[in-house]
Formats: C-alpha cells, structure tokens, sequence
C-alpha cells in the first residue's frame, strides 16, 4: 500500500499530532526517512509549519502532544516527543517529557533527530579544518574586544578553546578575559 494511503488508514484520516482533519500530507520524520509509513506521519498543515520552523510555535496548539505522545506509533512517539522537548521550558510539556513511554531504540531514534538540529555542522576555522573543545587556535587578524576594551593581536595563540552552540563561534581565553572568537578568524595551531 502507498504510504500516504497507508497513513489515512492508520490515522483515521486525521493529523497523528493535533487530529485536525484537514490538508493532511506525508511528513517522513527526520533525519533520514525511508518514506515508509513506519516512518512518516500523517500531518496537518499547521503542525507541519510549526514543525519545519517556518511558522512560529503556538504553544497552545501544542497540547495536543499530551495526547499523542501516548500513541502506539513509534513515528508519531518520536515527533511527538521531539516536539515536547523543544517546548520543554513549558512546565506541562516537562512534565510530560517525565512520563512519556518509549522502547530504547525509539528513544534512540527520537534523540538522533534532536541532536542533529542542534548541530549544524561542524566548527571550522578559516582553512576549513574541523575544530574540537581543547584545540588551541591562533588571530588570522586584529579583533577588537567588544566590552573588553583592547585589541586581540593577529598571530595570538589561544589555548584550549571551547565550542558553543553556534558554529561560527568558539569561546577562548585571550588576555586572560574569556571571549567569543569568530571562528572563521582563526587558524589551528
Ligand atoms: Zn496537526
């Protein structure tokens, strides 16, 4: 059976997380999909948009997960669960990210989505060569300090840097003041 007709029958033709019933399409659940229906969701559109990032999250709208995360799908625990914890400074939604149950490996399946949108790609520095926690690094050019009030020299050696959350940045140590370095400024010692 088709995927999408397979999803229509397995959702009563409903959307898997609100059960709206209206402008439902395919969602194969990131990152990697076989777009079979073990792994796609059946999706309104307006969870889609708040899914995808293009719309803002309506908190409201997502209640809904209360419900859905009790699913027997594990595609639909997934989203769901993915979806909670990035509502997860809502207390409800912690709350639910506490009793929410999953076998292991779709526990596992659920977190390699939330860790691969977390990471957007390696840090690299200006040559293009990976960057890790503890590398020291060296100025490709002069940078000014905001706040700190003084110049980090070209040719600086910062030791032991530290990634963030933001490829393009790294944190290190320069004149004994801990500051955010752009990362395309830096070359690998
Ligand atoms: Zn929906």
């Amino acid at each position: 059976m088709p995927t999408e007709q397979a999803l229509i029958k397995r959702s009563n033709h409903s959307c898997e997380l609100c059960t709206a019933n209206e402008n439902l399409t395919v969602f194969p659940v990131p990152p990697t999909s076989d777009l079979s229906a073990q792994q796609c969701i059946l999706l309104c559109q307006t969870c889609q948009n708040q899914i995808e990032g293009g719309a803002e999250l309506d908190i409201n709208h997502w209640r809904c997960l209360n419900d859905s995360m009790w699913s027997q799908e594990p595609a639909v625990q997934v989203v769901s669960y993915r979806m909670l914890h990035k509502l997860s400074s809502e207390s409800w939604a912690q709350d639910a990210l506490e009793m929410i149950y999953m076998e292991d490996d779709v526990k596992t399946w659920a977190e390699q989505g939330i860790a691969a949108e977390q990471r957007e790609g390696p840090t690299r520095d200006s040559n293009g060569a990976e960057l890790n926690d503890g590398d020291d690094v060296t100025l490709i050019k002069d940078l000014k300090v905001k706040g700190a009030n003084f110049t980090a020299k070209q040719g600086t050696l910062v030791r032991g840097i530290t990634l963030t959350d933001n490829p393009e940045h790294i944190e290190g140590k320069v004149n004994g003041t801990r500051i955010v370095l752009v990362s395309a400024y830096l070359k690998k010692a």
